[in-house]
């Protein structure tokens, strides 16, 4: 069985423990791979190599950084099927979003970031006619980066691209649950010729390589993406050791759809929203309010269409809900949907696990669950769920929606069905969450701030907010 191999200074290297954590393919519940299980002396050595690398790569060109970058999305691009299927097999994804969106966004991540890098600019201030203050924008040195399992590749570029762009070297640990892309990416960064030691891939778990990032005195940024509560103990051990942190964590995103909607557009987004990804997008709208007039309908038509999507091998091409990820992860959905049941839910489609024939007859597999008739403080409404599972409930006003729409302690995304201008300007000043789309989903333009509120995140991600993030402001004043 092949072992992957952790990247630091520019090879590939076992971990100094010799100790491999199992790596399940969740289609079929079987071992397929086994990743490093890392600690402090891998960090260390990763920190070492970074350390060494950091006058070099910070004193390149924005455009010299930028080529690397897009060698790297060149070569990413040439190997896209290889990519998508081992997405595909590391996540239980159907492989055609891994092959239509997950790597293709990977990619651009890299080409963003090379192009934003080479346009980022910084200010001057003239104060009276004899005084000049200029901002200087400098790398901030090594930056940690640890990522979650749903967006593999995605994500995890999402944060290597502008931390590498604005000229940090970075010491980046993907999830132990879906390590195989990052370890590919790693292949590509010494095929494109990569400085030694500029990025450093550690494998491993969150307690063990994940936390010895975060507490490394020479680690001077963390940008973090995954769960509240890992977010919050990350922000307890680097918050008092003063690192810039960036934190985009959990949700439970609330999806409006008011009656004067377009209507055959909410309802085919609608499915896209919540059922994508095995609903394991943060992104994904999971509690669904529908204006009482249209209630009835939508819960009709909607259910007819959840029930119609195809749950099955991920390797199929017409497969529309593939694996979830992980033994425990399907057993914590299996346990909400009981949950859910136990305060008074109904489920109108879904509910259970689907057994599959063949290759992926041991696999973790859920059907796609809309559920009605729940209360909007329960437990399955207030916390997240991360699976294919939605609640439908009806309401009466733009006061009511509103004010459940926001009782949740998350403020990730949310999403608004209307055609009243005034309506959707108004509600979406009021909603509490960063990212709002307003008769869309999941349409995104690299240059937007990107990020949570309240229990969703600290600091946005994106565009110039990245760049930002990711250097050290110094203003300097002269004199003339
Ligand atoms: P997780 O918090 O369990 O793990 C995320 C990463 O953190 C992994 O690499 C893990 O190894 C590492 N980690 C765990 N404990 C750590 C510690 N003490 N110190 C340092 N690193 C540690 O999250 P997950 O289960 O992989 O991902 C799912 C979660 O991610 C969901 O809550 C989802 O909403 C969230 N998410 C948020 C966004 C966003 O942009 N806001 C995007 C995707 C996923």
């Amino acid at each position: 069985m092949e072992k992957l191999k952790n990247y630091i200074d520019g090879i590939l290297i076992a971990p100094f423990s010799n100790n491999y954590i199992n790596s399940y393919d969740p289609a079929t519940g079987e071992v397929f791979t086994m990743l490093p299980d890392s600690d402090n002396e891998d960090v260390e050595l990763a920190v070492k190599s970074a350390e060494n690398a950091f006058p070099h790569w910070s004193s390149l060109s924005a455009e010299k950084r930028a080529e690397y970058l897009l060698k790297i999305a060149g070569l990413i691009k040439n190997n896209i099927e290889k990519f998508a299927s081992a997405e595909s097999r590391d996540n239980g994804k159907p492989v055609q979003l891994a092959r239509s969106v997950d790597i293709p966004r990977a990619v651009k991540n890299f080409e963003f970031f090379a192009s934003a890098v080479t346009q980022f600019s910084s200010e001057s201030h003239h104060t009276g006619t004899d005084i000049l203050n200029y901002t200087l924008r400098q790398p901030i040195g090594i930056a940690g980066a640890i990522s979650p399992w749903n967006l593999p590749l995605y994500l995890f570029s999402w944060k290597i691209a502008p931390a590498l762009a604005a000229g940090n070297c970075v010491i980046a640990k993907p999830s132990e649950v879906t390590p195989l892309t990052a370890y590919m990416l790693s292949e590509i960064c010494i095929e494109a010729g990569l400085p030694n030691g500029v990025l450093n891939i550690i494998h491993g778990y969150g307690h063990k390589a994940g936390s010895a990032i975060v507490s490394h005195p020479e680690v001077k940024a963390i940008t973090f993406t995954g769960g509240t509560k890992t977010g919050k103990d990350i922000a307890s051990v680097a918050g008092p050791m003063l690192k810039k942190i960036s934190l985009e964590l959990g949700g439970k995103n609330p999806v409006i759809i008011f009656n004067d909607c377009k209507y055959d557009e909410m309802l085919e987004t609608t499915v896209r929203s919540s059922f994508t990804n095995q609903g394991e997008i943060c992104l994904c709208g999971s509690r669904i309010f529908a204006e009482k007039d249209i209630y009835e309908k939508f819960k009709t038509d909607f259910v007819k269409k959840v029930k119609a999507l195809k749950t099955g091998d991920p390797l199929n091409a017409d497969t529309d809900i593939g694996a979830i990820v992980s033994k425990q992860h399907y057993e914590k959905i299996l346990y909400y949907i009981d949950l859910a049941l136990k305060d008074g839910g109904k489920i109108l489609c879904g509910g259970n696990p689907v057994e599959l024939k063949g290759r992926c007859k041991s696999g973790w597999f859920i059907e796609p669950t809309v559920i009605e008739g729940l209360d909007h403080n329960c437990r399955a409404n207030q916390e997240e769920i991360f699976g294919p599972v939605v609640t439908i409930m009806p309401f009466e006003n733009e006061e009511e929606v509103l004010q459940k729409a926001n009782s949740t302690e998350y403020g990730l995304a949310s999403v608004i069905w209307t055609n009243d201008l005034s309506k959707a300007h108004r509600v979406s000043a009021n909603i509490h969450s960063g990212i709002v789309w307003v008769n869309c989903w999941m349409v995104r333009d690299l240059r937007t701030p990107f990020g949570g509120m309240k229990n969703s995140g600290v600091g946005r991600e994106g565009g110039l907010e990245a760049l930002r993030f990711f250097t050290e402001s110094k203003n300097v004043c002269i004199k003339i």
